[in-house]
């Protein structure tokens, strides 16, 4: 068994990146900058947006954290985004969700300009990327795929079954997976809360995406020898033990899954800092579109 370590994997993106950002400044040109908005003080969220804001300083990114208290109106929040899409020195915007209820994701992320959309979830963006066009791809799944690519994993011809199918994960996983690109070329099957047989099909996996967000739920059983197994999930379960009070898990039980398998992902360490890696790749694109 091998690990796919996103740790290394996104540290090697950074490190080109920071090479690149340093040529844009020889050159005289722009330099990215990533603009992240947070609302309110979901503990996971702060999390994140804060590895993201520290990824941007690592590279040589210009970053802006905008931060909304819980109750901010959806208009309030819509009118912010509209003054970062005209402001011409933010290349790409970030809203971190989960939002609150009062708040429609889909409005949010349809008001963000494509142009901007680093994160991959306007419509257009998506739907450029279903047609295999240049695309903002949704930071998850475009994480993998460059995990894949980085570790050289044979996809071709391979079957992939992806458990999970968010818009922000499970169903682009599963059409980068099917697209007739290097680390695509795959046999995709998506399951979900209503399939059934769920074992017998990722008993016929090469390679497992589990993104469902259920701690260990994807058990020994469940995976043949020698599968690909990449573990999304990030659920935080309580641990005394801990400073912190939790620990992270993912959705596969690792300790028993991983000596079947020829590649995994850990988690920590595996899909989360490929994301970071991607947003990074994305908001690049974004300011380089442009120069
Ligand atoms: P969602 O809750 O949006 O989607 C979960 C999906 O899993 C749904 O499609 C759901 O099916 C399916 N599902 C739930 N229970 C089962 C089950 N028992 N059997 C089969 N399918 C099931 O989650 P996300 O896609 O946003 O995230 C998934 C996980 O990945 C979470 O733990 C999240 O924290 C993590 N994550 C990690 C990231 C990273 O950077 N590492 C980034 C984003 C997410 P249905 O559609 O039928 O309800």
């Amino acid at each position: 068994m091998q690990i796919l370590d996103g740790k290394k994997a996104a540290q090697a993106i950074k490190d080109e990146l920071k090479l690149d950002v340093a040529q844009l400044a020889v050159e005289g040109k722009k330099i990215p900058h990533l603009a992240a908005i947070l609302v309110g003080n979901n503990g996971a969220s702060e999390t994140y947006v804060a590895a993201k804001v520290k990824s941007c300083e690592e590279v040589g990114f210009k970053s802006t954290l905008i931060r909304f208290e819980e109750d901010i109106s959806e208009i309030k929040l819509l009118e912010k985004i509209e003054e970062l899409n005209s402001d011409p020195d933010v290349d790409g915007i970030l809203v971190q969700l989960p939002l609150p209820k009062h708040i429609s994701d889909e409005q949010v992320i349809n008001t963000v300009h494509p142009d901007k959309d680093v994160d991959g979830f306007h419509p257009e963006s998506v739907g450029r990327m279903v047609q295999g066009l240049p695309a903002f791809v949704a930071a998850t799944p475009y994480g993998i795929m460059l995990l894949l690519e980085h570790y050289k994993i044979d996809t071709k011809g391979k079957h992939a079954v992806v458990v999970g199918r968010s818009n922000i994960v499970g169903r682009p996983m599963s059409v980068l997976l099917s697209s007739n690109s290097p680390y695509g070329n795959c046999t995709v099957t998506i399951c979900h809360s209503h399939t059934k047989n769920l074992k017998e099909i990722c008993l016929q996996a090469d390679i497992i995406v589990a993104a469902l967000g259920r701690p260990e739920f994807v058990t020994e059983d469940m995976v043949k020898e020698g599968a690909v197994v990449i573990d999304v999930g990030i659920t935080r379960v309580i641990d005394t033990s801990k400073k912190s009070g939790f620990k992270l898990k993912g959705d596969v039980d690792y300790e028993n899954v991983a000596p079947k398998c020829s590649w995994i992902t850990p988690v920590p360490g595996g899909v989360g800092p490929m994301t970071i890696g991607a947003l990074m790749k994305n908001t690049y694109r974004a300011c380089t579109l442009k120069n």
